[in-house]
């Protein structure tokens, strides 16, 4: 959710259920409140009003035996009974209630790193020239660094592949930009400015970022490419699944657009979904994109689509992509080739084959 700058729009529609619920249960209690204190009342009143007058008719006026007195007053303790209980019902609701701060307690979890107090949110969209100096970052606890002394320039609307083994640190190094993990040491830049001066929302809005296997939300496949962009119109919409390739699908699903995915609803292929995530990103129109190729081979067609999708969306923008693709990386205006969170080789692909070095191994 954060990554695609959509905490407040799910923490609206969510608080939108809890505070219905919250209200409801607050008018549970407050009855309960109410109800137990009236049987209190009623119980000591009961008491007192039938000894008071099964007293008066049987020893003052004699019409009433003293059975009938007894009688009457036990029944009246098996009525009792089941009125209390109905009030102890508020125990149920109480430990609802728990749940529910629980819940809150998840939800106002601050975002790790925190921002700035007073942030910087430039006017207009980031130009896109990211600037990595002497960057080194440990995860939580973690005795060896996941990247170490990262020094990399990745100049505006260009192109970077990242490739390398797994481990080797290309995730990490998009979490970084993203800003998930500060570095532990080291400046990480966005147009000659520390990435921590910026407010999040800033940032996040200008990055879109296309995952493996696309990432989707419950919801309808319209709400989830609008969501790229909140205030786009239903044509924009299908005019960015169009140029995902993805409206080719969606037409041929009996709801089409409206077609609901997640749990409840259909399952899209491992390409279908990339679509849709790159459909997403094309109504977003964000300066820097981050793509994580999928390793999965997917099928010809839609590999031959996709790459297509990617191609038009990473025109004009800084792009970086971990690459599993040769096709992709020969594209690609700078390589990195990744290791133990090092870079171990840097350059074009035609000077990277050259040096016959751990990129030509890779291949
Ligand atoms: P790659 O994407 O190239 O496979 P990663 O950036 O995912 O590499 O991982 C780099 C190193 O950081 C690895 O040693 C990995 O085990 C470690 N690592 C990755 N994510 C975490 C995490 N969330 N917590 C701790 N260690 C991690
Ligand atoms: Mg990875």
């Amino acid at each position: 959710m954060r990554a695609f700058n959509l905490e407040d729009v799910r923490k609206k529609q969510f608080n939108k259920y809890i505070s219905e619920d919250r209200r409801l249960r607050i008018k549970t209690y407050t009855f309960n409140a109410l109800f137990s204190s009236i049987t209190e009342y009623l119980t000591v009143l009961g008491i007192l009003l039938v000894l008071g007058l099964g007293g008066y008719f049987a020893i003052i006026k004699g019409t009433m035996t003293g059975g009938a007195v007894v009688a009457f007053y036990t029944f009246l303790g098996f009525l009792y009974n089941p009125i209390v209980r109905l009030s102890s019902t508020t125990s149920i609701i109480e430990s609802g209630l728990s749940s529910i701060t629980r819940i809150y307690k998840v939800l106002d979890t601050v975002p790790t790193p925190p921002e700035k107090e007073n942030p910087l949110v430039p006017v207009d969209r980031a130009k896109g020239e990211i600037n990595f100096k002497d960057v080194t970052f440990f995860y939580d606890g973690a005795e060896k660094p996941a990247v170490q002394n990262i020094n990399l320039t990745i100049k505006a609307g260009s192109t970077l592949a990242l490739v390398g083994t797994s481990g080797g640190g290309k995730s990490t190094i998009i979490s970084l930009i993203t800003r998930f993990y500060d570095p532990t040491s080291g400046e990480l830049f966005l147009d000659e400015i520390d990435l921590k001066e910026y407010e999040l929302q800033w940032l996040r809005m200008n990055i879109s970022l296309v995952l493996q296997e696309g990432f989707l939300f419950w919801g309808t496949i319209r709400e989830n490419i609008r969501y790229g962009r909140l205030s786009a119109t239903d044509a924009e919409v299908e005019k960015a699944a169009e140029l995902a390739f993805a409206k080719e699908f969606i037409d041929e699903l009996p709801n089409g657009f409206d077609t609901p995915l997640g749990e409840r609803g259909i399952s899209l292929s491992g390409g279908q979904k990339q679509r849709i995530a790159i459909a997403r990103a094309i109504l977003k129109n964000a300066p820097i994109l981050i793509l994580d190729e999928a390793t999965s081979a997917l099928d010809n067609e839609s590999e031959v689509k996709i790459q297509k999708a990617m191609e038009q969306l990473s025109t004009d923008r800084t792009t970086i992509v971990i690459a599993h693709r040769l096709s992709t990386i020969r594209k690609a205006d700078k390589i990195i080739v990744m290791k133990d969170g090092q870079i171990i080789e840097c350059g074009s692909h035609n000077e990277l084959i050259e040096k016959a070095g751990e990129y030509y191994r890779l291949h």
